[in-house]
């Protein structure tokens, strides 16, 4: 399983290794490699391609002989910079994926990244907090459980930081009320909803990922699902472009596309535009892996008396805020947090509040502005326009 040996790398993937120019633009946007981490793709690239150069194949282990490092291989965020910018069209994170499902087979995992699997087999969530209160603070608040309505237009589906991480619940709230002010009809699922399955996935847990999968995709059909929403950037890429291959198609749209939609039609009552200094973070799940870039920008300017800010670093060349590819939930050496650096780019246009749409860059940047001396706000996108319509 995986990634560890030259033999393992199939034709194609060396034909790709093959057209590396050892350009060096994957390592000029990478994150991982901008933080200090021991990461270049670069190197990942042309360490890989010398397995098989010049007649000299090495049949040593790609691991076993200090070729490639684990250090190396779990401190990529999978946030796609690097296969964005590669012309050869490389895609790096497939083989830094493999090479994870090979120490995931191989059980070379230390207790923070054991105790995510556990989580998700024991609690169904990466938190591993109660699967049965999962949604109970919701179901609290009268939103509508597909239970009793399952004729609804869309399953809301509200992922583990939404449900579990208290400041993502605020998000989840804003968006609710959101939904039922537009009459959306709508539903969520209570403790039968579970984790997605993308930590697992980009967590080299292949075989986990499709359980979970597969687990889902029958709770779903038990319920006829054909719309789903989700204001997670994570799951709205799993849903979306990963179930398909085990039978499960739906429509899934992310939160920021819907409020969008429903400004458009004058769905909602916003009549106080903020004049306020916004720069918008594009999470990668969304901008890079999803080209989902002008809908969030549309739905803030219709929130805001001024123009969004813009950085250089933003669409399809946005910068990871640090948590994807499960980077949320284990630590690796590094000289300075991707967070931080991330915050840096997003303050040199001074902005007053840093728009969001997904939680872990919520969480993240919250973080970072709580280490840093500066005094700006983040908020998700959701949250903003709530706040518009609360001002009416
Ligand atoms: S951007 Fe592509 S071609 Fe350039 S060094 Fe990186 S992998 Fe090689
Ligand atoms: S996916 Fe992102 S973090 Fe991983 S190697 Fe590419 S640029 Fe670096």
């Amino acid at each position: 399983i995986g990634l560890s040996n030259v033999e393992d790398l199939s034709w194609k993937q060396r034909v790709n290794l093959a057209a590396c120019i050892n350009c060096g633009r994957c390592d000029s946007v990478c994150p991982a490699y901008a933080s200090g981490r021991e990461l270049s793709p670069r190197a990942i690239v042309q360490k890989l391609k010398s397995t098989y150069d010049k007649f000299n194949i090495q049949t040593e282990g790609f691991f076993s002989s200090g070729l490639i490092t684990e250090n190396e291989v779990w401190s990529c965020t999978n946030c796609g910079a690097c296969v964005e910018e590669c012309p050869a069209m490389i895609n790096h994170v497939d083989y830094i994926i493999d090479l994870r499902r090979y120490l995931v087979a191989e059980n070379r995992l230390e207790q923070q990244k054991t105790a995510v699997f556990s989580n998700l087999d024991q609690n169904y969530n990466a938190f591993g907090l109660p699967s049965y209160k999962r949604n109970d603070w919701l179901e609290e608040l009268g939103v509508p459980l597909l239970e009793q309505h399952r004729n609804a237009e869309y399953l809301y589906y509200i992922g583990d930081a939404g449900a579990y991480d208290p400041r993502a619940q605020q998000v989840v709230k804003s968006f609710v009320k959101i939904l039922q002010a537009a009459e959306v009809d709508f539903a969520i699922m209570s403790h039968q909803e579970r984790n997605e399955g993308e930590i697992a996935k980009r967590m080299g847990e292949e075989g986990r990922f499709q359980l979970i999968a597969m687990e889902n995709i029958a709770t779903f059909e038990f319920y006829d699902v054909k719309k789903i929403i989700t204001h997670d950037p994570h799951s709205f890429n799993m849903l979306k472009n990963e179930y398909p291959e085990f039978g499960g198609h739906y429509e899934v749209i992310h939160h920021t596309v819907l409020i969008h939609q429903l400004l458009e039609q004058n769905r909602l009552p916003v009549t106080t535009k903020k004049l306020e200094k916004v720069v918008f973070h594009d999470p990668c799940n969304l901008s890079r892996w999803n080209s989902i870039v002008d809908e969030p920008r549309q739905a803030l300017s219709h929130v805001l008396d001024t123009p969004l800010l813009e950085i250089e670093q933003s669409k399809d060349r946005s910068f990871c805020c640090g948590a994807g590819g499960g980077n949320y939930w284990y630590k690796v050496p590094e000289q300075e947090k991707i967070s931080t650096l991330r915050l840096r780019q997003l303050t040199s246009v001074n902005p007053q509040t840093i728009a969001v749409a997904c939680p872990y860059c919520l969480m993240m940047m919250e973080d970072a502005v709580r280490t840093s001396e500066l005094t700006v706000k983040v908020r998700d996108l959701a949250e903003l326009v709530y706040d518009a319509m609360e001002y009416r």
